[in-house]
């Protein structure tokens, strides 16, 4: 029997080329373990008029970790009845946090020395879709709980203890003193507790600024949902871009790891795709179930192939899918 089960999602679009290549390099790897194909995503949804069927939720109850490939998010008014599949896996699981590491690469306009993860808290705030309309109003909630602004806090301390001990936390209380200012304090009122931790707090269009300006200020930063979104995408473009960036979603229970890109449909099927940020999400997934050792090498040789080529084309290379892959296959062997 194999050591660990896994639950495979490709999702959309060109989650179909980035899950397959992520597979192929864990086997090479050497990593022990036995997949649970399971289908999710929009794509899904046309089908079957449901972005997560039954068939999914055991399969991500039934193993140790889940990597999910892309999700389409379509723009405009939601067709009735659909949710993001991730967003509803997110919630249904309770996955408080999602974690965004970034770190420089050795990829073409990187800033340097760059080692910050953004820690986003990702079942509240604006992203509960809560959306109405009245007439020529719209309106949305922002929902943000104390429970839940406490167990992000307190991940995202013990997160920083264990690297520099630095924490950031980000926010907008200035002009929203209750919703921000139940994150902020409550945050503030465990970090106070954390001895050794250095704690600081940044407005968050300040902290976008800093981030362009200096983000090797940064070692752990926290923030509500939306900030969180918008500030780690922008974080993944200092460093190289979309390609090259992974998160986790991680829960007490369960954890799902993914690029941060989406389904990239302009360029889905034609092969062209960078598989690093799902590599990369393989190689978090690999840490949160304590295969350390195989995360490193998986992370080594990737960070060789970024170095010595081949690339990929959103990093300046002219190489696809498969080309990439076999590359970091080779560096594995
Ligand atoms: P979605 O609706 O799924 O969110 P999107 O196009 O709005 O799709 P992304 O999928 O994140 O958002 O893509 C943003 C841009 O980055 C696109 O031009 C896409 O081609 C490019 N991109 C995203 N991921 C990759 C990747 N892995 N390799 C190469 N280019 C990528």
């Amino acid at each position: 029997m194999a050591k660990y089960r896994i639950c495979l999602i490709e999702g959309d679009g060109i989650g179909h080329e980035v899950i397959p290549a992520t597979r192929r390099v864990l086997d090479a790897a050497g990593f022990d373990a036995e997949y649970v194909i399971a289908e999710a995503g929009y794509e899904y949804f046309l089908d079957h008029g449901t972005s997560v069927p039954q068939a999914t939720y055991d399969a991500v109850e039934n193993t140790d970790a889940t990597l999910f490939g892309a999700a389409t998010s379509p723009s405009g008014i939601k067709p009735a009845g659909f949710t993001g599949a991730i967003r509803h896996l997110r919630q249904k699981y309770g996955l408080y946090a999602n974690v965004r590491p970034t770190r420089t690469r050795p990829v073409p306009g990187a800033y340097e020395n760059v080692d910050l993860v953004i820690v986003r808290e990702n079942t509240q705030g604006l992203y509960v879709e809560q959306e109405r309309r009245y007439g020529d109003t719209a309106i949305a909630d922002t929902v943000i709980t104390k429970d839940a602004s406490e167990r992000i806090g307190k991940f995202a301390a013990d997160l920083a203890m264990k690297r520099d001990k630095r924490l950031t936390v980000v926010h907008k209380a200035n002009v929203l003193p209750v919703t921000q200012g139940l994150f902020l304090n409550t945050i503030l009122d465990h970090t106070k507790t954390v001895e050794g931790l250095n704690t600081s707090t940044m407005i968050v269009d300040n902290a976008a600024m800093q981030l362009v300006r200096n983000p090797r200020q940064f070692d752990v930063l926290v923030m509500t949902n939306m900030f969180g979104d918008i500030l780690s995408d922008l974080a993944a473009g200092l460093v190289g871009g979309l390609g090259i960036a992974a998160s986790g979603n991680v829960g007490d229970k369960f954890g799902i790891f993914e690029s941060v890109h989406g389904s990239a449909p302009d360029i889905a099927g034609q092969g062209i795709s960078n598989p690093t940020a799902s590599i990369l999400a393989a190689v978090l997934m690999l840490n949160h179930i304590g295969a350390t050792e195989l995360a490193t090498k998986i992370d080594n040789a990737v960070n060789t192939v970024l170095t010595e080529g081949p690339r990929t084309r959103d990093l300046g290379g002219t190489a696809g899918t498969e080309e990439f892959t076999q590359a970091v296959i080779a560096q594995l062997k």
